[in-house]
């Protein structure tokens, strides 16, 4: 494994996102003496915390799959998940509701699980399920350990004998028709096979070895932090000041300093210069390469995911068929994935998750009042340009509102108290490519040892934690880049 060489004593974290701050823990659990600056008052980066007219929001993450990767930075500094976060398991994990008008809920427990498919699509698809979570099961554990848990310096690194395991499951075809050979009704291919836009393309052009995205959340298991997501962030930045590390907030970082082709340190917007023998750089990465680093001869350029819009609601309107999670799809299938990833248009037949918070923890809002997280699939600005700040964003916001009421949220729009809408054009100007928080798609070219590396190619000393790098994009993922980039400064095998 390629590591940092000359001296790693001092290190400088940019960006207390997720991915920095579990690099921080597991650097400080390693004797480093670290530095994290970052530009928000609040840890967090996209996991964070919107207040508004009393009512509280996550602004980015909502569901928490595989707790036990939280675990494992807290754990290498002698701490324990359950002393910073308290977290229930959701169950459902999800509500599935389909144009036909029935619903399906998704259960961790595979027993129940199975009996709810054979409820609603027949005992024959419920024995599919079963071989599907056996089949991703598998998928999980050979992954996991070989190509995503691990610093991958070439694609030679990826030739061994679970490759070939890997290949012979199928992992290298594609999704959706992988899916099929499990599932035969349309509910159960689109609730197993979604979470292929979590990695940025439809089912029908990601790789099967993606099915362990839906593994994760729905046979894992989703989990609600109490105080919502962005107490994750909170807990890591608590643990990570208790064992000495240093939190800069309110400070953004200008550039990454260099001498003699190595970095230095970091110069902030108020003019400290902060010296350091290794930089880790957690802000988005095309936009860290752009703007913080030393321009290069040539920079390659990256397919992005599709990006979204998010739909803050706080209203007096409850319902009584929502769960927490809840997605809602529409009729068309394979056309809005391609409405929103290949023709950069905007869902004309939208599907939506519908998270409501309060359903689990009533603090989130004012007594007796809800709050709602609307996700709405949008192209990102490479695809489509549009002008978000035009109006568009509002008139959205109001064609949402008004599909989720003909969806059975009737009173939705009356019962609005405070709403914000988030759009490509807000989280362009927060720092990320293309206005996706989701990073570069998860393509073939863009996955493992062929996504951008987490180790500059030509500064030795400047390593990259986050979406953008390796393994990729998600909160279980962004916690095992922070793991990776600690273990390129240490060289302690990851
Ligand atoms: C709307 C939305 C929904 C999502 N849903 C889910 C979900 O349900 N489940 C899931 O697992 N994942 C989800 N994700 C993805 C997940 O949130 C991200 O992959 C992950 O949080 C990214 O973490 P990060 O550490 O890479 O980056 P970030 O969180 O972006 O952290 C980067 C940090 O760097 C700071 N920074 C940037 N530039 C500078 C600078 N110049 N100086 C100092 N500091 C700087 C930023 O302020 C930020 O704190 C979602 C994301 C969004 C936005």
């Amino acid at each position: 494994m390629r590591v940092v060489n000359g001296p790693t004593e001092r290190v400088v974290v940019v960006g207390a996102g997720l991915g920095g701050l579990a690099c921080a823990l597991h650097l400080a659990a390693a004797g480093r003496q670290v530095t994290v600056v970052e530009r928000e008052p609040v840890p967090g980066g996209r996991a964070g915390r919107l207040a508004l007219g009393g009512y509280e929001f996550d602004t980015g993450p909502t569901v928490l799959t595989m707790p036990e990767l939280i675990e494992e930075p807290l754990a290498a500094v002698g701490e324990k998940l359950s002393d910073w976060l308290e977290l229930t398991p959701l169950d459902p994990a999800y509500r599935a509701f389909y144009p036909d008008g029935s619903t399906l809920d998704v259960r961790t427990d595979t027993t129940r699980m199975a009996a709810e498919i054979a409820r609603v699509c027949g005992a024959r698809e419920a024995d599919g399920y079963l071989r599907f979570v056996d089949y991703t099961r598998r998928l999980w554990q050979l992954e996991r350990d070989n190509f995503i848990d691990r610093n991958l310096d070439s694609p030679i690194d990826l030739l061994n004998l679970n490759l070939l395991k890997l290949l012979g499951m199928g992992g290298f075809r594609r999704l959706q028709p992988k899916i099929d050979q499990f599932f035969k009704d349309p509910r159960t291919r689109r609730i197993f096979s979604f979470q292929a836009m979590y990695a940025g393309l439809a089912p029908h052009d990601a790789l099967a070895i993606y099915a362990v995205i839906a593994y994760l959340d729905s046979v894992a298991g989703v989990y609600y932090p109490k105080g919502g997501m962005h107490a994750v962030p909170r807990a890591l930045a608590g643990a990570a000041e208790k064992h000495g590390v240093t939190f800069r907030y309110d400070t953004t970082v200008e550039k990454v300093t260099t001498a003699h082709g190595k970095a230095t340190g970091v110069l902030t917007a108020g003019g400290d210069h902060i010296p350091a023998d290794v930089v880790v750089l957690n802000p988005d990465l095309p936009i860290a390469y752009r703007d913080l680093l030393p321009p290069r001869a040539s920079s390659r350029r990256l397919r992005y995911s599709p990006s979204c819009v998010v739909l803050h609601i706080g209203s007096r309107a409850s319902f009584s068929k929502t769960a927490h999670h809840n997605i809602h799809f529409g009729t068309s299938w394979k056309g809005t994935f391609d409405e929103v990833i290949n023709k950069g248009l905007l869902m004309s037949d939208p599907s939506l998750l519908v998270t409501n918070p309060t359903h689990t923890d009533p603090s989130a809002a004012p007594d007796g009042r809800q709050s709602y997280y609307v996700l709405a699939p949008a192209p990102n600005l490479d695809k489509a340009p549009f002008d978000w700040r035009g109006g568009l964003g509002e008139r959205y916001a109001d064609e949402i509102l008004g599909v989720l009421e003909q969806r059975g949220y009737i009173g939705f729009r009356d019962g609005v108290e405070v709403r914000r809408i988030v759009t490509p054009a807000d989280w362009a100007d927060e720092g990320m490519a293309a206005g996706t928080p989701f990073a570069a798609a998860h393509t073939f070219a863009q996955t493992g040892p062929f996504r951008p590396a987490n180790l500059h190619p030509t500064l030795p000393n400047v390593v990259f934690t986050g979406s953008g790098t390796q393994p990729g994009v998600g909160v279980p993922m962004v916690l095992i880049s922070g793991k990776l980039a600690a273990a390129r400064v240490t060289g302690s095998a990851s």
